[in-house]
């Protein structure tokens, strides 16, 4: 019988490098699945409506919450986020490792509702390097990259509620160790009931 599939939320500084990691992730892995989020944010250049964020007004979005149609939601940095049902779901049930790349008020909410989930917290080498990061990516202005500073030093504040703090220094590394993370989850005795249960049947067989 296969497996339902792990629910990981990986969340992060803006600028820990989250979406370059897991885009690496999903180009050499094809277990997996990222639900893709509903947001009032305006795209960034290049971001595609149904890629990267399913983008909404603030009236479609309020709709989705009044519908239940997601698992979480919250607001960051002035703009609405969630992640839409039914998706996780269908994917889980497939057996994909689905992953929520999420800020932490909505990670925190998931782990409520699913104590299971896998919290996995991505963390540069340095404060500085992510400042570097953020100048980098040369898509916010300088006003956007202090708040979002700010933001992290708040952040900061509950990396502890996290089950594991995963280093993006050595992008491969990085990228190794998370897949290692989630995979191992597999592993655990609640998620192998069916093996578990024909090991005893197989002993007792033997025994007698
Ligand atoms: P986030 O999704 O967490 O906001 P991004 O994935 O957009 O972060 O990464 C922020 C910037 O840092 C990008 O310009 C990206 O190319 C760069 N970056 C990501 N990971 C690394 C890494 N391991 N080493 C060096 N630069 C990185
Ligand atoms: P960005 O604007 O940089 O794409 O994302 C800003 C923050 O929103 C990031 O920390 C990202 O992880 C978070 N985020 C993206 N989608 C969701 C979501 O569906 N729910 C929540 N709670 N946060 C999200």
């Amino acid at each position: 019988m296969k497996q339902q599939g792990i629910l990981a939320v990986v969340s992060g500084f803006s600028g820990a490098g989250k979406g370059t990691l897991m885009k690496a992730l999903l180009e050499k892995y094809d277990n997996y699945a990222l639900s893709i989020s509903a947001t009032t944010r305006k795209p960034r250049e290049g971001e595609v409506h149904g890629r990267e964020y399913f983008f909404m007004s603030v009236d479609e979005f309020e709709a989705l919450i009044a519908n239940d149609q997601l698992i979480e939601h919250a607001k960051y940095v002035s703009n609405y986020y969630g992640t839409p049902r039914s998706y996780v779901e269908e994917k889980m049930a497939e057996g994909k490792d689905v992953i929520l790349e999420i800020e932490i008020q909505g990670a925190l909410k998931v782990k409520e509702k699913f104590p299971e989930t896998l919290l996995i917290f991505v963390v540069p080498p340095s404060a500085e390097e992510l400042k570097k990061r953020l100048i980098g990516r040369g898509t916010e202005t300088m006003e956007v990259i202090e708040q979002r500073m700010n933001r992290a030093t708040e952040e900061a504040e509950a990396m502890d509620a996290y089950d594991y703090i995963l280093v993006n220094d050595d992008l491969n590394k990085a990228v190794e160790s998370l897949h290692n993370l989630i995979q191992s989850q597999h592993m655990q005795a609640r998620c192998n009931a069916e093996l578990i249960k024909t090991m005893k049947e197989e002993l007792a067989a033997i025994v007698g």
